[in-house]
C-alpha cells in the first residue's frame, strides 16, 4: 500500500514547489492493527478475572457472608482469581519487555544435561502429584553459551506445559543431543492429550490456547508459548512442535553450542 505525502516547499514567505513522497505504510498499518488487537486481548483477558473477582465479593456482601462454608469457597474463589490476574500482569510485562528487546542476556557457559537436572527437579512435586515420570538422557560434556534465568524460563513452561496437558500416570521425556550441525538439540515429549493438527501453525501465538476451559483451570495464562519462543529466538535458536491428539506432543528446541 503506498501513499502519496504533498510536502509543500516555502522560500521565506513565496511558494516554490510541491514535493511528492511515496510512502509504504502498509507495514505501519500492520504493526498498528497488531497493536490494537494486542491491547483488545490483554483486556479481555483481564476482564475474566476481575469480573470473577467482583461478581463473588458482590455475592458476600449481599448475604453470603453470613454462611460460613460459602463464605469460605467464594473468597478462595476471589484469591485465585487474583492470582490469576498476577500471574497475567507478570506475563504481560515481561513479553512487552521481551518483544521490545529491553532484556539483556547474560550469557554464561551452561552445562546442559546438569541444567536440566536442576530444572526438572523444581518440577518435581507437580510431577509426583499426577504420577508423571520424568526422564532425562543426555550426554554429559555438552555446554552452550546462554542466560540461565531465561534459559530456565523456556523449560519450566515447555516442562509445566508437559506435565499440565498430560493425564495421571503419564510420561515426560527429555532427550539432549548434538546435532550435525554441531548445535544442541533438545526435546520434550510427553504422552498427553496433543494438539489438534489445524492449531499447530497458531500455537506460539500469544493468549492462544487449543481449550480455553482448560488452560484456564490448570492456571495457564496463554503467553507461555511466544515468551518461550521469543526466548528462544533471543538465544539464535530455533522451535518447533509435532503431535499426535490423544498421544502426545514433542518440542524440539535446537540452540548453538558453546565451542
Ligand atoms: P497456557 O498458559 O494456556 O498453557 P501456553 O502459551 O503455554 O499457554 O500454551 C498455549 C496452548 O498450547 C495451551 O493452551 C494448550 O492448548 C497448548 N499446549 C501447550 N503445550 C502443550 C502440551 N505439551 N500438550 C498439549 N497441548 C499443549
Amino acid at each position: 500500500e503506498l501513499n502519496l505525502v504533498p510536502i509543500y516547499q516555502t522560500h521565506g514567505t513565496e511558494f516554490s514547489g510541491i514535493l511528492l513522497v511515496l510512502q509504504d505504510v502498509s507495514a505501519i498499518r500492520r504493526l498498528e492493527r497488531m497493536r490494537s488487537e494486542f491491547v483488545a486481548n490483554v483486556s479481555h483477558e483481564l476482564k475474566t478475572p476481575i469480573a470473577a473477582v467482583k461478581g463473588f465479593a458482590e455475592t458476600l456482601l449481599g448475604g453470603a457472608v453470613k454462611d460460613e462454608e460459602t463464605a469460605k469457597a467464594f473468597l478462595e474463589i476471589i484469591y485465585d482469581e487474583s492470582e490469576r490476574l498476577n500471574r497475567l500482569i507478570g506475563d504481560i510485562l515481561e513479553l512487552s519487555k521481551i518483544e521490545s528487546r529491553r532484556v539483556p542476556l547474560i550469557l554464561s557457559p551452561v552445562n546442559i544435561a546438569q541444567f536440566m537436572v536442576n530444572t526438572i527437579a523444581i518440577l518435581e512435586v507437580s510431577a509426583h502429584r499426577k504420577h508423571i515420570n520424568v526422564n532425562l538422557s543426555a550426554p554429559e560434556e555438552l555446554y552452550m553459551e546462554a542466560d540461565e534465568d531465561r534459559l530456565r524460563q523456556i523449560f519450566v513452561n515447555l516442562l509445566s506445559n508437559a506435565i499440565s496437558y498430560t493425564p495421571e500416570g503419564g510420561k515426560v521425556e527429555v532427550r539432549i543431543s548434538l546435532t550435525e550441525q554441531e548445535q544442541v538439540r533438545i526435546e520434550i515429549s510427553d504422552t498427553g492429550i496433543g494438539i489438534p493438527e489445524k492449531d499447530l501453525p497458531r500455537i506460539f501465538e500469544r493468549f492462544y490456547r487449543v481449550d480455553k476451559a482448560r488452560s484456564r483451570s490448570s492456571g495457564g495464562t496463554g503467553l507461555g508459548l511466544s515468551i518461550v519462543k521469543h526466548l528462544v529466538e533471543l538465544h539464535k535458536g530455533t522451535i518447533t512442535v509435532q503431535s499426535v491428539v490423544g498421544k502426545g506432543t514433542t518440542f524440539i528446541l535446537e540452540l548453538p553450542i558453546m565451542h
